[in-house]
Protein backbone atom coordinates (compact mmCIF):
# COMPACT_ATOMS: atom_id res chain seq x y z
CA UNK A 1 0.00 0.00 0.00
CA UNK A 2 1.02 3.92 -0.12
CA UNK A 3 2.41 5.83 2.52
CA UNK A 4 0.74 9.03 2.48
CA UNK A 5 4.00 11.23 3.26
CA UNK A 6 1.97 14.45 1.37
CA UNK A 7 -0.45 14.62 4.31
CA UNK A 8 -0.22 16.35 7.69
CA UNK A 9 -1.47 12.82 9.43
CA UNK A 10 1.12 10.79 10.93
CA UNK A 11 2.49 8.43 13.77
CA UNK A 12 5.44 10.13 15.98
CA UNK A 13 7.17 7.56 17.33
CA UNK A 14 9.14 7.95 20.30
CA UNK A 15 12.26 5.75 20.59
CA UNK A 16 12.92 7.21 24.16
CA UNK A 17 9.56 5.93 25.65
CA UNK A 18 10.52 2.28 23.82
CA UNK A 19 13.68 2.53 25.42
CA UNK A 20 12.32 2.95 28.65
CA UNK A 21 9.70 0.56 28.43
CA UNK A 22 12.39 -2.27 28.09
CA UNK A 23 14.25 -1.27 30.69
CA UNK A 24 11.08 -0.65 33.14
CA UNK A 25 10.18 -4.46 31.38
CA UNK A 26 13.45 -5.92 32.16
CA UNK A 27 13.33 -4.11 35.90
CA UNK A 28 10.22 -5.66 36.60
CA UNK A 29 10.70 -9.37 35.40
CA UNK A 30 14.45 -9.56 35.80
CA UNK A 31 15.08 -10.92 32.91
CA UNK A 32 18.23 -10.49 31.31
CA UNK A 33 16.91 -10.89 27.90
CA UNK A 34 14.10 -9.33 25.87
CA UNK A 35 12.98 -9.90 22.63
CA UNK A 36 10.47 -7.57 21.38
CA UNK A 37 7.35 -8.76 19.38
CA UNK A 38 7.59 -7.26 16.29
CA UNK A 39 4.64 -9.14 14.31
CA UNK A 40 2.02 -7.30 12.28
CA UNK A 41 3.66 -4.70 11.31
CA UNK A 42 5.18 -4.43 15.38
CA UNK A 43 1.75 -4.30 16.20
CA UNK A 44 1.00 -1.07 13.79
CA UNK A 45 4.00 0.84 14.81
CA UNK A 46 5.86 0.11 11.90
CA UNK A 47 7.67 -3.34 11.23
CA UNK A 48 11.02 -1.36 10.16
CA UNK A 49 10.71 1.30 11.72
CA UNK A 50 10.85 -0.48 15.17
CA UNK A 51 13.38 -3.26 14.28
CA UNK A 52 15.49 -0.37 13.30
CA UNK A 53 15.90 1.30 16.20
CA UNK A 54 15.27 -1.84 18.50
CA UNK A 55 19.10 -2.55 19.89
CA UNK A 56 19.60 1.01 20.41
CA UNK A 57 16.33 1.15 23.08
CA UNK A 58 17.94 -2.50 24.53
CA UNK A 59 15.97 -5.04 22.34
CA UNK A 60 17.92 -8.22 22.62
CA UNK A 61 16.42 -9.90 19.87
CA UNK A 62 12.79 -9.54 17.41
CA UNK A 63 10.22 -11.45 16.96
CA UNK A 64 7.95 -11.99 13.97
CA UNK A 65 4.79 -14.31 13.05
CA UNK A 66 5.42 -15.35 9.43
CA UNK A 67 9.15 -15.78 7.35
CA UNK A 68 7.98 -13.16 5.17
CA UNK A 69 8.18 -10.48 8.07
CA UNK A 70 11.63 -12.00 9.20
CA UNK A 71 13.14 -11.53 5.57
CA UNK A 72 11.63 -8.20 5.47
CA UNK A 73 13.84 -7.50 8.32
CA UNK A 74 17.16 -9.06 7.04
CA UNK A 75 16.55 -7.15 3.87
CA UNK A 76 16.82 -3.69 5.27
CA UNK A 77 19.72 -5.06 6.13
CA UNK A 78 19.27 -6.00 10.15
CA UNK A 79 21.27 -8.76 11.38
CA UNK A 80 19.41 -9.13 15.17
CA UNK A 81 18.71 -11.65 16.46
CA UNK A 82 15.15 -13.11 14.64
CA UNK A 83 12.50 -15.43 16.27
CA UNK A 84 9.60 -16.59 13.92
CA UNK A 85 6.51 -17.19 16.23
CA UNK A 86 4.60 -19.10 13.98
CA UNK A 87 4.85 -22.30 12.38
CA UNK A 88 6.11 -22.43 9.24
CA UNK A 89 5.51 -25.12 5.64
CA UNK A 90 8.27 -26.91 6.00
CA UNK A 91 9.19 -26.63 2.17
CA UNK A 92 10.22 -23.22 3.80
CA UNK A 93 12.78 -24.58 5.94
CA UNK A 94 15.95 -24.15 3.79
CA UNK A 95 14.91 -20.24 3.30
CA UNK A 96 14.74 -20.21 7.67
CA UNK A 97 18.20 -21.62 8.20
CA UNK A 98 19.32 -19.36 5.05
CA UNK A 99 18.30 -16.07 7.20
CA UNK A 100 19.73 -17.53 10.47
CA UNK A 101 16.08 -17.49 12.13
CA UNK A 102 15.44 -19.39 15.32
CA UNK A 103 12.58 -21.59 13.42
CA UNK A 104 9.32 -22.39 15.70
CA UNK A 105 8.69 -26.18 14.97
CA UNK A 106 5.64 -28.30 16.53
CA UNK A 107 5.94 -32.07 15.52
CA UNK A 108 8.58 -34.41 14.92
CA UNK A 109 7.03 -35.14 11.29
CA UNK A 110 8.11 -31.54 10.50
CA UNK A 111 11.87 -32.09 11.68
CA UNK A 112 11.73 -35.75 9.68
CA UNK A 113 10.50 -33.98 6.38
CA UNK A 114 12.86 -30.76 6.99
CA UNK A 115 16.16 -33.24 7.81
CA UNK A 116 15.69 -34.41 4.19
CA UNK A 117 15.76 -30.98 2.47
CA UNK A 118 18.13 -29.23 4.89
CA UNK A 119 21.86 -28.48 3.03
CA UNK A 120 24.94 -27.45 4.97
CA UNK A 121 23.10 -24.44 6.57
CA UNK A 122 21.85 -25.70 10.38
CA UNK A 123 18.11 -24.90 11.07
CA UNK A 124 17.94 -22.75 14.55
CA UNK A 125 15.15 -24.99 16.30
CA UNK A 126 12.44 -23.68 18.69
CA UNK A 127 10.23 -26.35 20.11
CA UNK A 128 7.01 -25.36 20.58
CA UNK A 129 5.28 -26.62 23.89
CA UNK A 130 1.61 -26.74 24.10
CA UNK A 131 0.67 -26.31 28.03
CA UNK A 132 -3.03 -25.13 26.97
CA UNK A 133 -3.19 -22.37 24.69
CA UNK A 134 -3.96 -25.15 21.91
CA UNK A 135 -2.49 -23.38 19.17
CA UNK A 136 0.28 -24.63 18.13
CA UNK A 137 2.86 -27.40 19.82
CA UNK A 138 3.30 -30.83 21.45
CA UNK A 139 1.12 -31.82 24.24
CA UNK A 140 3.15 -34.90 25.62
CA UNK A 141 5.93 -35.63 27.36
CA UNK A 142 7.10 -38.29 24.92
CA UNK A 143 6.63 -36.81 21.92
CA UNK A 144 8.85 -33.82 23.07
CA UNK A 145 11.22 -36.12 24.10
CA UNK A 146 11.12 -37.78 20.90
CA UNK A 147 11.71 -34.40 18.92
CA UNK A 148 14.70 -33.64 21.19
CA UNK A 149 16.54 -37.01 20.56
CA UNK A 150 15.60 -36.73 17.07
CA UNK A 151 17.47 -32.83 17.07
CA UNK A 152 20.59 -34.56 18.72
CA UNK A 153 20.77 -37.45 16.31
CA UNK A 154 20.38 -35.02 13.67
CA UNK A 155 23.15 -32.07 14.42
CA UNK A 156 24.16 -31.99 10.89
CA UNK A 157 20.98 -30.25 10.31
CA UNK A 158 19.76 -28.85 13.14
CA UNK A 159 21.00 -26.56 16.46
CA UNK A 160 18.25 -27.29 19.26
CA UNK A 161 18.55 -23.54 20.11
CA UNK A 162 15.31 -23.07 21.97
CA UNK A 163 11.98 -24.41 23.55
CA UNK A 164 8.72 -22.36 25.06
CA UNK A 165 5.04 -22.02 25.69
CA UNK A 166 2.77 -19.46 25.29
CA UNK A 167 0.36 -18.45 28.61
CA UNK A 168 -3.43 -18.36 27.45
CA UNK A 169 -3.97 -15.59 30.46
CA UNK A 170 -1.69 -14.32 32.53
CA UNK A 171 -3.37 -11.16 32.54
CA UNK A 172 -6.19 -11.89 34.31
CA UNK A 173 -6.85 -11.61 38.29
CA UNK A 174 -7.88 -15.20 38.34
CA UNK A 175 -4.74 -16.87 37.19
CA UNK A 176 -5.92 -20.76 37.90
CA UNK A 177 -5.74 -21.18 33.94
CA UNK A 178 -1.98 -19.56 34.08
CA UNK A 179 -1.59 -21.74 37.19
CA UNK A 180 -2.41 -25.09 35.35
CA UNK A 181 -0.39 -24.44 32.49
CA UNK A 182 2.97 -23.36 34.48
CA UNK A 183 2.16 -26.59 36.17
CA UNK A 184 1.71 -28.67 32.91
CA UNK A 185 4.89 -26.50 32.05
CA UNK A 186 7.27 -27.73 34.66
CA UNK A 187 5.87 -31.18 34.56
CA UNK A 188 6.93 -31.91 30.73
CA UNK A 189 10.46 -30.32 30.73
CA UNK A 190 11.17 -32.20 34.10
CA UNK A 191 14.03 -34.39 33.25
CA UNK A 192 14.42 -33.25 29.54
CA UNK A 193 17.57 -31.87 28.39
CA UNK A 194 17.03 -27.75 27.58
CA UNK A 195 18.93 -25.74 25.27
CA UNK A 196 19.92 -22.26 25.60
CA UNK A 197 16.97 -20.27 25.16
CA UNK A 198 13.91 -21.23 27.56
CA UNK A 199 11.65 -18.54 27.03
CA UNK A 200 7.78 -18.78 28.15
CA UNK A 201 6.81 -14.73 29.48
CA UNK A 202 4.63 -12.96 27.52
CA UNK A 203 4.14 -9.77 28.97
CA UNK A 204 1.04 -10.87 31.28
CA UNK A 205 3.90 -13.41 32.68
CA UNK A 206 6.64 -11.20 32.73
CA UNK A 207 4.54 -7.84 34.55
CA UNK A 208 2.85 -10.20 37.21
CA UNK A 209 4.36 -13.67 37.48
CA UNK A 210 8.22 -13.63 36.08
CA UNK A 211 8.72 -15.25 40.60
CA UNK A 212 6.41 -18.12 39.85
CA UNK A 213 8.84 -19.10 37.01
CA UNK A 214 11.95 -20.33 38.38
CA UNK A 215 14.61 -21.38 35.71
CA UNK A 216 12.44 -20.34 32.66
CA UNK A 217 12.48 -15.93 33.88
CA UNK A 218 15.63 -14.94 32.53
CA UNK A 219 13.89 -14.32 28.85
CA UNK A 220 11.10 -12.16 28.19
CA UNK A 221 9.50 -12.26 24.60
CA UNK A 222 6.85 -9.26 24.87
CA UNK A 223 5.29 -6.91 22.49
CA UNK A 224 2.19 -4.92 24.54
CA UNK A 225 4.18 -3.85 27.16
CA UNK A 226 6.90 -2.42 25.82
CA UNK A 227 4.66 -1.02 23.38
CA UNK A 228 3.11 0.91 26.40
CA UNK A 229 -0.22 -0.67 27.21
CA UNK A 230 -0.07 -2.48 30.49
CA UNK A 231 -1.84 -5.78 29.41
CA UNK A 232 -4.24 -6.18 32.42
CA UNK A 233 -5.84 -2.12 32.19
CA UNK A 234 -4.52 -1.62 35.55
CA UNK A 235 -6.26 -4.37 37.11
CA UNK A 236 -3.10 -5.97 38.10
CA UNK A 237 -0.56 -3.55 38.12
CA UNK A 238 -0.46 0.48 37.50
CA UNK A 239 -1.05 1.64 34.51
CA UNK A 240 1.17 4.57 34.52
CA UNK A 241 4.35 3.46 34.58
CA UNK A 242 4.56 2.31 31.19
CA UNK A 243 5.31 5.22 28.76
CA UNK A 244 3.10 5.61 25.07
CA UNK A 245 5.72 5.23 22.84
CA UNK A 246 3.31 6.95 20.11
CA UNK A 247 0.85 10.22 18.85
CA UNK A 248 -1.23 10.11 16.13
CA UNK A 249 -1.58 13.72 14.83
CA UNK A 250 -3.35 15.19 11.62
CA UNK A 251 -4.08 18.70 10.66
CA UNK A 252 -7.17 20.65 9.39
CA UNK A 253 -7.73 20.52 5.38
CA UNK A 254 -10.99 22.70 5.43
CA UNK A 255 -12.74 25.21 7.93
CA UNK A 256 -16.04 26.31 7.64
CA UNK A 257 -19.38 27.30 9.15
CA UNK A 258 -22.92 25.92 8.96
CA UNK A 259 -26.23 26.67 9.84
CA UNK A 260 -28.04 24.24 12.06
CA UNK A 261 -30.04 22.28 10.48
CA UNK A 262 -27.32 20.57 8.21
CA UNK A 263 -26.13 16.86 8.19
CA UNK A 264 -22.75 15.95 8.90
CA UNK A 265 -21.02 13.19 6.53
CA UNK A 266 -22.70 9.83 5.66
CA UNK A 267 -26.35 9.23 6.28
CA UNK A 268 -26.46 12.64 7.70
CA UNK A 269 -26.82 11.31 11.03
CA UNK A 270 -25.49 13.94 13.45
CA UNK A 271 -27.37 16.89 12.27
CA UNK A 272 -26.40 20.52 13.54
CA UNK A 273 -28.30 22.34 16.15
CA UNK A 274 -26.92 25.83 15.78
CA UNK A 275 -24.21 27.73 13.20
CA UNK A 276 -21.39 25.49 13.88
CA UNK A 277 -17.55 25.64 12.98
CA UNK A 278 -16.74 21.95 11.29
CA UNK A 279 -13.31 21.28 10.37
CA UNK A 280 -12.19 18.57 8.03
CA UNK A 281 -9.19 15.86 8.65
CA UNK A 282 -7.57 13.86 6.06
CA UNK A 283 -7.82 10.12 8.06
CA UNK A 284 -10.53 7.84 8.15
CA UNK A 285 -11.35 4.06 8.74
CA UNK A 286 -8.85 3.36 5.30
CA UNK A 287 -5.85 4.59 7.83
CA UNK A 288 -7.19 2.70 10.49
CA UNK A 289 -9.27 4.74 12.73
CA UNK A 290 -12.07 2.49 12.78
CA UNK A 291 -15.89 3.54 12.51
CA UNK A 292 -15.84 2.52 16.40
CA UNK A 293 -13.98 5.61 16.99
CA UNK A 294 -17.30 7.86 15.99
CA UNK A 295 -17.68 10.98 18.53
CA UNK A 296 -14.32 11.35 20.13
CA UNK A 297 -12.83 14.03 21.69
CA UNK A 298 -10.13 14.94 19.64
CA UNK A 299 -7.58 17.82 20.92
CA UNK A 300 -6.78 21.09 19.44
CA UNK A 301 -5.13 24.21 20.86
CA UNK A 302 -5.48 22.20 24.03
CA UNK A 303 -8.99 21.90 23.85
CA UNK A 304 -11.10 19.01 23.57
CA UNK A 305 -12.82 18.90 20.19
CA UNK A 306 -15.70 16.12 19.68
CA UNK A 307 -15.16 14.60 16.48
CA UNK A 308 -18.83 14.25 14.61
CA UNK A 309 -20.91 12.55 11.97
CA UNK A 310 -19.90 8.96 10.40
CA UNK A 311 -15.83 8.56 9.89
CA UNK A 312 -15.37 7.90 5.99
CA UNK A 313 -12.60 6.20 4.59
CA UNK A 314 -10.23 8.93 3.95
CA UNK A 315 -11.71 12.03 5.74
CA UNK A 316 -13.64 12.66 8.80
CA UNK A 317 -15.29 16.10 10.78
CA UNK A 318 -14.85 18.14 13.93
CA UNK A 319 -16.63 20.58 15.36
CA UNK A 320 -14.76 23.29 16.85
CA UNK A 321 -15.78 26.01 19.37
CA UNK A 322 -14.63 28.86 16.67
CA UNK A 323 -12.93 29.20 13.39
CA UNK A 324 -9.42 27.56 13.27
CA UNK A 325 -7.03 28.49 10.38
CA UNK A 326 -6.12 25.31 7.69
CA UNK A 327 -3.33 23.55 8.90
CA UNK A 328 -4.22 23.75 12.60
CA UNK A 329 -2.48 20.27 14.59
CA UNK A 330 -4.94 18.21 15.51
CA UNK A 331 -4.16 15.59 18.46
CA UNK A 332 -6.15 12.43 18.09
CA UNK A 333 -4.10 10.62 20.45
CA UNK A 334 -1.40 12.32 22.39
CA UNK A 335 -0.83 15.43 24.46
CA UNK A 336 -2.33 18.69 23.87
CA UNK A 337 -2.62 21.49 26.58
CA UNK A 338 -2.73 20.00 29.84
CA UNK A 339 -5.29 17.01 28.04
CA UNK A 340 -3.98 13.82 27.43
CA UNK A 341 -5.56 11.36 24.79
CA UNK A 342 -4.63 7.33 25.40
CA UNK A 343 -4.62 3.99 23.79
CA UNK A 344 -6.81 3.76 27.43
CA UNK A 345 -9.61 6.68 26.55
CA UNK A 346 -9.92 5.58 22.78
CA UNK A 347 -10.64 1.95 23.83
CA UNK A 348 -13.30 2.95 27.07
CA UNK A 349 -15.18 5.46 23.98
CA UNK A 350 -15.11 2.54 21.74
CA UNK A 351 -14.28 -0.75 23.52
CA UNK A 352 -11.49 -1.77 21.03
CA UNK A 353 -8.61 -3.16 22.87
CA UNK A 354 -4.91 -1.15 22.69
CA UNK A 355 -3.03 -3.66 21.01
CA UNK A 356 -6.11 -4.10 18.36
CA UNK A 357 -6.07 -0.15 17.93
CA UNK A 358 -2.55 -0.04 17.19
CA UNK A 359 -2.53 -2.99 14.77
CA UNK A 360 -5.25 -1.71 12.57
CA UNK A 361 -3.15 1.22 11.92
CA UNK A 362 -2.55 1.09 8.36
CA UNK A 363 0.40 1.52 5.98
CA UNK A 364 -0.97 4.72 4.30
CA UNK A 365 -0.02 6.48 7.77
CA UNK A 366 3.17 8.07 7.53
CA UNK A 367 5.32 7.10 10.48
CA UNK A 368 7.89 8.79 11.93
CA UNK A 369 10.62 8.28 14.59
CA UNK A 370 10.68 12.08 16.61
CA UNK A 371 13.32 11.32 19.54
C1 LIG B 1 2.48 -12.16 20.15
C2 LIG B 1 3.19 -13.15 20.98
C3 LIG B 1 3.94 -12.73 22.09
C4 LIG B 1 3.92 -11.33 22.63
O1 LIG B 1 2.75 -11.19 23.39
P1 LIG B 1 2.43 -9.88 24.27
O2 LIG B 1 1.29 -10.29 25.11
O3 LIG B 1 2.10 -8.78 23.33
O4 LIG B 1 3.64 -9.59 25.07
C5 LIG B 1 4.67 -13.70 22.75
N1 LIG B 1 4.66 -14.99 22.35
C6 LIG B 1 3.93 -15.42 21.31
C7 LIG B 1 3.95 -16.86 20.93
C8 LIG B 1 3.15 -14.52 20.60
O5 LIG B 1 2.41 -14.95 19.58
Amino acid sequence: MVEAIHRSTRIEFSKSSLAYNVQYTKQVSGAKTLWLAVKSNAYGHGLLQVSKIARECGVDGLAVSVLDEGIAIRQAGIDDFILILGPIDVKYAPIASKYHFLTTVSSLDWLKSADKILGKEKLSVNLAVDTGMNRIGVRSKKDLKDEIEFLQEHSDHFSYDGIFTHFASSDNPDDHYFQRQKNRWYELIDGLIMPRYVHVMNSGAAMYHSKELPGCNSIARVGTVVYGVEPSEGVLGPIDKLKPVFELKSALTFVKKIPAGEGISYGSKFVTSRDTWIGTLPIGYGDGWLAEYQDFQLLIDGQKCRQVGQIAMDQMMVALPHEYPIGTEVTLIGKSGKYENTLYDLHKHSGVPPWKITVAFSDRLKRMVVD
